[in-house]
């Protein structure tokens, strides 16, 4: 996440920057940023059911789903990688839709 996104998750959130870090993301695995938090099943701290509790404001990576990936990355990067980098969309319902589909 860019840190307009993390302005835009505090806001909404009525948090400040530095709470929202510290309470709602961890640090990237290539270290290179910061992802939201996940939980022990690896799905996103912020999906309820099938909803995102923060969608008016999601990051971009959310709203590329599922356009960029097919169009940029789909059968061009492989599947290993996807999921090492975006754990929690192996968790997401519509995501395994959309695998079962491909
Ligand atoms: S769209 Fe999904 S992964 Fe993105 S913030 Fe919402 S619940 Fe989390």
């Amino acid at each position: 996440m860019d840190d307009g996104e993390v302005a835009m998750l505090a806001s909404f959130l009525k948090l400040d920057e530095k709470d929202f870090i510290e309470q709602h993301t961890r640090l990237r695995w290539d270290r290179r940023g910061l992802a939201l938090n996940e939980r022990t099943d690896g799905s996103c701290i912020f999906l309820n059911k099938n909803n995102c509790e923060v969608q008016s404001v999601k990051p971009q990576q959310c709203k590329d789903f599922p356009n960029r990936w097919v169009n940029e990355l789909w059968g061009k990067v492989p599947m290993e990688n996807i999921q090492a980098k975006y754990p929690m969309l192996f968790n997401c319902s519509g995501f395994k839709k959309f695998l079962g589909e491909q």
